[in-house]
């Protein structure tokens, strides 16, 4: 999932394998036994899940393919935003992947998203007053497109988004373009606070709002504005970071008009596809752990980092767990979901359709902070 600002997608690193057995050596501790309880255990770990994991382990250093699921993730099928024809690919693809590993029930378990959101033409924009600059900019995600003239207004600066310090800015804002950035939000930069704040700030009349996102030239788009998968009421546009620093320092010695214009492509109430797959368990197959990941990307990037790696990684696991030709103790459910990055939309419809299954579910593992060295587990 993506941070309040920023969610760059960089190129697949090698060690994706090292979560992936960081996945598999804790899998044990949580429940996901190979034998039965009466075997003998040594440290703590039953022979037949130490048995189990070295067949596991040995086999993804010698013959891992998590850089290859990756691979072709990112170059194979690219950007995959929810619900546009690249996320349905890889679904299908991820699909053939777990029959073909021979897993079981494996199916789509589809649910609806408010809307999907795709660009269709590039952003443009320019600084109009005092001088003319060109911009760095694109469409926020989800965001609507702009009228087929373009926004063009006042640039005006947000320095506070507390609520009351917005009100003081209310006449200032009416019909202009608002210039948030970090110390708009300072150290209240959490998501649940900067949304209520944008909600505010819409609620002013603002035209269309602009936020940085990375260096100029740098795509960098995130949902920060929404986190419900509906479409914003106005235009919404990140610009580069030197271009917003420009802005200030102009603004700082008089207006700044400013004029942009984006097509985004956007449909309504559309079908998306969670991935599911099993191992079924030999002992307890209704108490199952759940290893998950998020199949989305945001279309600035491929998606290798985020979250290509967590894919690859629950793939690898699957792939890993079959060639130990033993099925472990409970079953192991592989989910692959979707909407995550417009707000965790793909698991909260998943638990939603699993709510009486919930209190027997084992453990849940995600991966979803890309191939850096792992360090162990957040809750
Ligand atoms: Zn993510």
């Amino acid at each position: 999932m993506s941070k309040t600002y920023g969610d760059t997608a960089q190129s697949p690193r090698r060690n994706c394998k090292s979560r992936t057995l960081l996945a598999l050596i804790a899998a044990p501790l949580i429940g996901l036994n190979f034998g039965f309880a009466q075997q003998a255990k040594t440290d703590g770990i039953l022979a037949a899940t130490r048995e189990a994991l070295q067949k596991m382990v040995g086999d993804t250093i010698v013959n891992g393919q998590a850089y290859v699921y990756d691979q072709y993730l990112a170059d194979d099928i690219g950007p995959r935003l929810t619900g546009s024809a690249q996320y349905m690919r890889a679904a299908d693809w991820a699909l053939r992947q777990f029959q073909w590993l021979g897993l079981v029930n494996v199916h789509l378990e589809n649910w609806i998203m408010p809307a999907i959101w795709e660009p269709e033409v590039p952003a443009t924009g320019r600084i109009l007053v005092p001088v003319e600059h060109h911009l760095h900019i694109y469409s926020v995600g989800w965001g609507p497109s702009t009228p087929a003239q373009g926004v063009e207004g006042q640039v005006v600066y947000v320095p506070s988004s507390d609520i009351a310090d917005l009100d003081k800015q209310k006449s200032q804002l009416l019909g202009a373009i608002a210039l948030i950035d970090d110390l708009s939000f300072g150290a209240a930069h959490t998501v649940d606070k900067t949304i209520p704040a944008i909600d505010h700030l819409r609620a002013l009349g603002v035209k269309a709002i602009i936020e940085p996102g990375d260096t100029n030239g740098t795509e960098n788009s995130d949902t920060m504005m929404n986190f419900t998968g509906t479409i914003n009421g106005i235009p919404e546009a990140q610009l580069g970071k030197e271009d917003v620093l420009l802005t200030k320092r102009l603004l700082e010695r008089g207006p700044v008009t400013m004029q942009f214009s984006f097509t985004n492509h956007v449909r309504s109430h559309v079908q998306v596809p969670n991935i599911v797959a099993e191992i079924k368990g030999s002992q307890l197959p209704d108490e199952p752990v759940i290893v998950a990941a998020h199949l989305d990307s945001w279309d600035p990037g491929t998606g290798a980092q985020d979250d290509g790696t967590g894919v690859a990684m629950v793939m690898e696991a699957a792939r890993a767990m079959m060639n130990v030709h033993k099925p472990p103790s409970r079953t192991v459910r592989f989910v692959l979901l979707g909407g995550e990055e417009e707000g965790l939309l793909g698991s909260i419809a998943y638990s939603t359709q699993h709510t009486a299954e919930l209190p027997k579910i084992d453990a849940v593992l995600i991966s979803d902070s890309g191939s850096e060295s792992a360090r162990g587990w957040c809750l």
